[in-house]
């Protein structure tokens, strides 16, 4: 039998994926199908963690934008994070995986604050780890929330499930003759600005050695194909 090319695995997913075809908010019914392909991920006998953004519900960036206080707006995207995460948890209990969310601000009535030894428990009794508020400050993104823990947690591989199957030179929806990666190195992603994920969570996979996957969560049985090496993907790495 081939090894398995991962054991634990990060996967960070975009808030809009949460929203299906709506326009804002949470579609339960898409969320549920997201949760399945957590649990086929999860029953091949990986480990798995999950951060989920909140661009579906709020940017702090839209909000500074619109004339609030960044720090202020950043702390809202962050408990959009929170009520993400709680969907997500909600939807994988139903398909009878164990979850444990732990949030990077604490809120003791709602979920577990992030505990690194804690965390390692869960994952060791095979429950899935969803770590949500990114970092726990303002000024920063769920995907730099998705690479410190990817770290910390010593992950093997950051996925990163995106309405894009991977990266390209430009941007495939305006350019028809964008090119896609199938490799990428950390360095040219960082000195082309390509649109991946921040970069200070770029750096951070960087100066950890963490393979950063990027790849289409859209399509129904893409993230277990991409988890075995198929399909479509990008992978951003060292040299
Ligand atoms: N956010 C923050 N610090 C963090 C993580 C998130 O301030 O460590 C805020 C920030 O305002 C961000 C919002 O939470 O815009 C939602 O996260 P993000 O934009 O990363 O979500 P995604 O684009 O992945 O849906």
């Amino acid at each position: 039998m081939a090894t398995p090319r991962y054991k634990r695995v990060l996967l960070k997913l975009s808030g809009e994926v949460l929203m299906g075809g709506q326009q804002f908010g949470i579609d339960p019914s898409f969320v549920a199908e997201l949760a399945k392909e957590v649990k086929a991920a999860k029953d091949t006998g990986l480990e798995v963690c999950l951060v989920i953004g909140g661009g579906n519900i709020f940017r702090g960036m839209a909000g500074a934008a619109q004339g609030m206080d960044r720090a202020q707006a950043d702390y809202m995207g962050m408990l959009a994070t929170v009520m993400n995460a709680l969907a997500m948890q909600s939807a994988l209990e139903q398909l009878g995986v164990q979850t444990r969310v732990q949030s990077a601000i604490e809120m003791d009535q709602v979920c577990e604050p992030v505990i690194r030894r804690r965390a390692e428990r869960h994952l060791e009794k095979g429950r899935v780890v969803i770590f949500a508020a990114g970092v726990g400050a303002p000024y920063f993104t769920t995907d730099s929330g998705a690479a410190l823990r990817a770290a910390e947690m010593k992950c093997d591989a950051l996925f990163k499930g995106t309405s894009v199957d991977g990266v390209y030179d430009s941007d495939p929806k305006k350019n028809p003759d964008a090119k896609r990666f199938d490799t990428v190195t950390y360095d040219k992603v960082l000195a082309d600005n390509l649109k991946v994920m921040d970069a200070s969570a770029v750096a951070l996979c960087r100066d950890n050695g963490i393979p950063i996957v990027v790849f289409s969560i859209r399509e129904q049985g893409n993230l277990a194909k991409v988890l075995k090496g198929e399909g479509v993907q990008t992978i951003v790495q060292g040299s």
